[in-house]
């Protein structure tokens, strides 16, 4: 099987959660299998290696599963993006629309230093507003954003094409 088949066949999909209609794809599974969890790993930082990174950057909370792997692998500087309110030092914060209401993101003021290259990580793209709200904060810092990886994109939803219309490369390893 291509890597990304083996990928799928390791995510978890739950019908009717949270609420009825939503496919949840459940990445559980994925961390579970310690070949699976480290083959994706793996395959980020043989990316990182091309394109060299400063910093690794996650977003709350399964996305700080992959960064910290991530970050221990390569030997660098490694950035939680929290859910409002959870971060103890001065933050920055961008907020983002949901289907209903918004959510917003937060870094620590100090996160980055200018033209650092950050990758930032999360397990899954839907729609693409939490990873780019993500970027927009360490942009805001004058961080150069190399990209986001993630270990799925749902394509239909649009979220990695509106992420690549700004700038970002995005690598999913399975869709
Ligand atoms: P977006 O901001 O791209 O619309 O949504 C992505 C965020 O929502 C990610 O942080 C991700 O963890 C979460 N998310 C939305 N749907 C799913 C899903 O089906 N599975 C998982 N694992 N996360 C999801």
């Amino acid at each position: 099987v291509s890597p990304s088949e083996f990928f799928k066949s390791q995510i978890r999909t739950v019908r009717g959660w949270p609420k009825a209609g939503v496919n949840f794809r459940d990445v559980t599974t994925l961390f579970h299998n310690p070949q699976a969890f480290r083959m994706a790993i793996d395959v980020f930082a043989s990316d990182c290696e091309r394109r060299p990174v400063d910093i690794i950057a996650a977003v709350d909370a399964r996305g700080f599963a992959l960064g910290g792997a991530l970050a221990y692998h390569l030997g660098k500087p490694f950035v939680l993006v929290r859910k409002k309110g959870k971060l103890p030092y001065k933050t920055i914060s961008e907020s983002y629309q949901l289907e209903y209401g918004t959510a917003a993101v937060e870094i620590h003021m100090d996160a980055c230093k200018p033209d650092d290259r950050v990758l930032i990580v999360d397990d899954l793209i839907a729609t693409g507003g939490t990873l780019l709200a993500a970027a927009k904060l360490f942009r805001e810092l004058q961080g150069n954003v190399i990209g986001v990886a993630a270990l799925i994109d749902l394509v239909e939803l649009g979220g990695s094409q509106k992420l690549r219309a700004a700038g970002l490369n995005v690598h999913a390893l399975c869709e």
